[in-house]
Parts: C-alpha cells; sequence; structure tokens
C-alpha cells in the first residue's frame, strides 16, 4: 500500500513514511493510493479486539510484518491500559439504538484507542526509514489529545513529545490531567488562543523548511501525533468493525445488515474513520456529523460550502470547538476521485479567503454518505439528563451533542437503520457540565471539579476512573504560557536550541 498527498506535491510514499512525517511536506494529507477491501470481516467475530485489530492494520500497513503488527496491537490493548475486557464494548440503550464506549483508555477520551497504538508504530518507522534521528513529536490538542499523547509517548525511547493547549479552553480535569504529567521527554505548554491558534501554529512549525533544516543538523525529526497523522487514523478504523461484529455476535444484527453511526466531530478525524471502514467493506447506511454550536461542518455537509468566517464558541463541549476540521481535506481528496489539483485550491482558498465550495458532484456524494446537524449548550444539558431518565445511562457533553442531533435525525429521516453512536469521552471527563445537567445548578455551584467527581461518582453509582482521581494532588509540572508567535520559540527551548 502507498500513500501521497491530499495536494498532489509529494509521494508516493510507505506506510512507514508516511506515519513517521505526519504531515507531508506541501502541506497536504497523507492518504493510501488504492483501495482496501476487508470483505472477509465476518470471520473476526471470535478476536479479541488486539486480534481484530490486527487484521485492519494489516490491509493498510503493509510494510509492517505480522508480528510487528501483533506486538503493537497486543501491548496497545492490553488489559494494562483499558479497565473493560472488550477495549471499546457495546452497549444497549434501546431496542435500535447502541453506544460504542471508546473511552476506557487511560486518559478517559476515545483519543487512547490510536494513542496507545502510534507510539509502537513510530519507533518501528522510523527503524524501516533507516533513521537514527530523535522523533520529536508536536501536538495540538483541543483537551484529550495531548494528554492521551504524553501518556502513550512518555519515556517511548528515541522520542520527545511537546503538547500546545489553547489557555482557558480546556477544561480543569483536561488541564491538571496535562500540566502535571511525568515523564523525562515531555514538555506542556499553554497558547494565548484557541485551538485553531495551536494548530495552526503547529501545522506553520511542520511546514518550515528553514526549522526542519535546523532541528536535522541537531539529529532530531518531527513528527506529528494529531489526527492529521495517518497513524492515528488507521487504528479508528478498527472499532467502527469491531462495534459491527459485536452487535452480530449478540444477536442485535443480522449478518451484512446496515447500520448507521452518529459521531461527536471535531477534527473529522473519527468519522473519517468510519469512511474508510464504509470504504473498506463495513455495511454502513450513514454517517451522521454531530456538531456543536461551531457547526460549519453541518452547514458543509447541507451545502458543500466551507466557511469558517464566523465566531468561534466555547461550548460545553471543547473537544469539537474547532473551525478548521483538517481531516475533511481527505475526504474531499476521495471523494473528487483523488483530484489533489482541486484540493489544493480548496485549502488555499480556506488558508487565504476562509471559505471553499466543492462542486456538485462532490457535494452530492457527501449528502449520499453523510448526515449533520448541532445541538447547542442547552441542548446538550437537557439531553445528558433525558438520557439518564429515559435510559439509566451517563453521558458526556460530546456524546450527548451526538444523542441529540441522532434524534433530529430519526425525527427529520424516519430511518429505522440501527444506529450505533460513539461515546467519546467518560461523563467523569467533563464532570462539571454532566453534574450540572444531572443534579441541577444549585448542587454545583461553589464546589470544585473534584468534589464534583465524587459527587457525581455517588449519584450514578459509577466508579471515577483511575486517571482522574487524585489528580489535584498531583504536582504541577508545566507551567509556561505563551503567545501563537512564541509557538517556535517554545520548541527550541524544549529542544534547548534557544
Ligand atoms: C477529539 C474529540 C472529539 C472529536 O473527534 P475528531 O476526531 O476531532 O472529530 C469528540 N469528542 C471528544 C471527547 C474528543 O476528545
Amino acid at each position: 500500500m502507498q500513500y501521497a498527498s491530499t495536494r498532489g506535491g509529494y509521494g508516493p510514499v510507505s506506510a512507514a513514511q508516511a506515519i513517521e512525517a505526519g504531515i507531508a511536506p506541501d502541506g497536504g494529507l497523507f492518504v493510501p493510493l488504492q483501495e482496501v477491501k476487508l470483505d472477509d470481516f465476518l470471520a473476526w467475530r471470535e478476536l479479541d479486539y488486539a486480534g481484530r485489530a490486527r487484521q485492519v492494520l494489516r490491509a493498510y500497513l503493509t510494510d509492517f510484518t505480522e508480528e510487528e503488527l501483533a506486538h503493537c496491537a497486543s501491548n496497545a490493548y492490553s488489559d494494562r491500559n483499558f479497565d473493560h475486557p472488550q477495549v471499546a464494548p457495546v452497549v444497549e440503550l434501546a431496542e435500535d439504538l447502541f453506544v460504542l464506549e471508546l473511552w476506557h483508555g487511560p486518559t478517559s477520551a476515545f483519543k487512547d484507542m490510536a494513542l496507545q497504538i502510534l507510539p509502537y508504530f513510530l519507533p518501528l518507522a522510523r527503524r524501516k526509514n533507516g533513521g537514527d534521528q530523535e522523533i520529536v513529536i508536536l501536538v495540538a490538542t483541543s483537551g484529550d489529545t495531548g494528554k492521551a499523547a504524553l501518556e502513550g509517548f512518555k519515556d517511548v525511547p528515541g522520542t520527545r513529545i511537546l503538547v500546545f493547549f489553547p489557555n482557558q479552553g480546556v477544561s480543569e480535569v483536561q488541564r491538571l490531567q496535562m500540566v502535571t504529567q511525568a515523564g523525562g521527554n515531555v514538555g506542556v505548554v499553554a497558547v494565548q488562543g484557541n485551538f485553531d491558534d495551536a494548530q495552526g501554529g503547529v501545522k506553520a512549525i511542520f511546514t518550515d523548511p528553514q526549522l526542519r533544516a535546523e532541528l536535522a543538523r541537531a539529529g532530531f525529526v518531527f513528527s506529528s501525533a494529531n489526527s492529521i497523522n495517518w497513524g492515528r487514523l488507521v487504528p479508528q478504523i478498527v472499532y467502527y468493525f469491531s462495534a459491527y461484529l459485536d452487535l452480530v455476535q449478540k444477536g442485535r444484527l443480522v449478518a451484512g445488515a446496515p447500520v448507521n453511526f452518529v459521531v461527536p466531530t471535531g477534527n473529522f478525524g473519527n468519522i473519517l474513520a468510519g469512511y474508510y471502514a464504509r470504504a473498506a467493506g463495513l455495511p454502513v447506511h450513514k454517517l451522521i456529523c454531530a456538531a456543536n454550536s461551531n457547526n460549519v461542518l453541518t452547514d458543509f455537509v447541507r451545502s458543500g460550502t466551507y466557511d469558517r468566517r464566523r465566531p468561534f464558541y466555547k461550548t460545553l463541549s471543547p473537544s469539537m470547538d474547532i473551525l478548521v476540521s483538517s481531516n475533511l481535506e481527505r475526504l474531499l481528496y476521495h471523494l473528487s476521485d483523488g483530484d489533489s489539483a482541486a484540493v489544493a485550491t480548496w485549502m488555499g482558498s480556506l488558508q487565504r479567503e476562509g471559505l471553499y465550495s466543492v462542486s456538485a458532484g462532490v457535494q452530492e456524494k457527501v449528502c449520499r454518505l453523510f448526515w449533520s446537524d448541532y445541538a447547542d449548550d442547552q441542548r446538550t444539558l437537557d439531553t445528558i439528563a433525558r438520557a439518564y431518565r429515559q435510559y439509566g445511562y451517563v453521558l458526556d457533553t460530546h456524546t450527548a451533542v451526538g444523542l441529540a442531533v441522532y434524534e433530529n435525525y430519526r425525527r427529520e429521516t424516519g430511518d429505522p437503520t440501527p444506529t450505533v453512536l460513539l461515546s467519546t469521552a467518560s461523563p467523569f471527563k467533563f464532570n462539571a457540565s454532566v453534574a450540572r445537567a444531572l443534579l441541577g445548578e444549585v448542587a454545583v455551584q461553589g464546589r470544585s471539579e473534584f468534589a464534583l467527581l465524587e459527587l457525581l461518582s455517588r449519584h450514578t453509582g459509577l466508579a471515577v476512573p483511575a486517571g482522574l482521581r487524585d489528580l489535584d494532588k498531583k504536582p504541577v509540572r508545566h507551567k509556561r504560557v505563551v503567545e501563537k508567535s512564541q509557538m517556535v520559540l517554545a520548541v527550541r527551548e524544549f529542544l534547548g536550541l534557544a
């Protein structure tokens, strides 16, 4: 399997090269150049999660050996890292509605599904590529990727990791998870700005030829742990197949019957993995893209115009507070049948003018595969409260956006297809909002997020995940705050080059 840049200026390269590079030098993202078909996936029914993962990975990472992939998958998806024996269990809410819990990893958000395995891929990839430089992983995070990447890469030999997060753009639990991070190869820096500022800054650093040359001389090479890295997308394809197989195993789905997936969406990485699963043969009817008030994707799916020129809202689902959804670029590449010139034009227009419109042909394909709507903060809180009453199930704010949008979908289309809602975070990760929804404003006022963790645990009878306990008692190790213009300086400082 070979990969090339969505913008046509780089490739073909191997999977190992795509994973090590993270982003293509022309600013594009790596996409697979051949089709993958996993038509015999029903035969994986009896396999555990790591076994299913191996089957998916081997189809895309063809330059990795079976032994290597087995090693990566069994170490990443072990009970040392995941607190549920099925890794990503499917829970039934109603007859045709299921929740896929993707947050049983060490940081309580779905990012662990990929970021527990990427640290195994990267050193292998570098060895295959013949490199001996130290890999410097730069991460921009809206809150969850940062911690998951830090946990995955801490003390991994031959790597260093530097995380930028939007100062005041993350929850208190998310912030403390990051600034208390231990490990000899880790750095965490707050940026004065929002996620798009942090992500834009990191992308600019990656594609700065002068800085790359300077790093190369010092024995370093950049890579990325954001979902722009192909090595993060592939592991996410796995759980779409795994959820389907679990439903067949439980007798809730006839083998071969279609399902919908509802995905709370920010950078379009998670839902794009669903697109790849469908392209590889999983019987998916609709991919339902759920947005919060930063509803740029909803407008895009409905109109074919992507317009980021709009106010940026800080919402109760902060991991979806994104106006520039990087991975959409990959979808546009595939839906335009690999028209990299068109993709480059659209992305250039987004950069310069803040918007682009795709061709009617591409828009028609988008509409056939996707459906989208959004839910605001009040609707999110109402949905958490009602889901608890109706199903006895506690949703986090992101997953609640997903459920609210699914209810709209069902009402507007009447589509009875069995549907899987991807649950992207543990309710304890966004406990302040969840407690507010379940217990009311008054019960929450004046209480710290840590008092609320306990309160929520007592009220729901659910245990606080291990990684979220005692966060307020750990020493703060990372205190640096920079302007967006100082991100390059922060990188130099971290590497001892300043
Ligand atoms: C990252 C994240 C999302 C958005 O996922 P994308 O792949 O960026 O679309 C949704 N919910 C939670 C909890 C997240 O951490």
